[in-house]
């Protein structure tokens, strides 16, 4: 048996590069494109991307949903939808935990084995960076103790703080 610590592993760089079975995006609820990591992801995937996201017909606050990944090296983007910070008394905990359960959930359904997350929410929509990092090493690790695939996850930090806030919840979370 794997440790369930083994399965997630932090790493920094850029989302769209990895070559993983499934990338995350963190999306806005249109699903049509916006800026930070959802047009990296745009951008890189090419417009077939956007011609299926139209059709998704959008995506509710906490909710996830799949579509292929075009020109990225990942072969599906699964699409989820944070919250926006509003002062943490508007669900905004339980939605983060929410789109990261929805996404591993869609995973296992498409038998993905690897996925890569960026920092959901922690961008534009505001959420303190190091109160989501513990959510998201919580969450994914419920998942997993529960759940053998996918095999393995990858937390991606784009920036400093976030990579240091993300260590910090795993060192946490495992007692390492
Ligand atoms: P949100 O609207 O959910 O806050 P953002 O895209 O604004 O989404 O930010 C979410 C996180 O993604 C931030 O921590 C940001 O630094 C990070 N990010 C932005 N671009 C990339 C990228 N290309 N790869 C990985 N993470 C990224």
């Amino acid at each position: 048996m794997v440790r369930i610590s083994d399965r997630i592993t932090v790493i920094q760089g850029d989302i769209v590069k990895l070559e993983v079975d499934a990338v995350v995006n963190a999306a806005n609820s249109t699903l049509l494109g916006g800026g930070g990591v959802d047009g990296a992801i745009h951008r890189a995937a090419g417009q077939e991307l956007l011609e299926e996201c139209k059709g998704l017909k959008g995506c509710a606050t906490g909710e996830a949903k799949i579509t292929k990944g075009y020109f990225l090296p990942a072969k599906w983007i699964i699409h989820t939808v944070g919250p926006v910070w509003q002062g943490g008394q508007k669900g905004e905990d339980s939605l983060l935990a929410s789109c990261y359960r929805k996404s591993l959930e869609l995973a296992r359904e498409y038998t993905i084995k690897t996925i890569a997350f960026p920092a959901i929410s922690t961008g534009a929509y505001n959420f303190p960076s190091e109160r989501a990092a513990g959510i998201a090493v919580s969450e994914i690790a419920k998942f997993l103790q529960g759940n053998g695939l996918p095999e393995k996850v990858f937390l991606v930090c784009f920036n400093k703080e976030t990579c240091r806030n993300l260590q910090e919840a795993f060192s946490g979370v495992f007692e390492v």
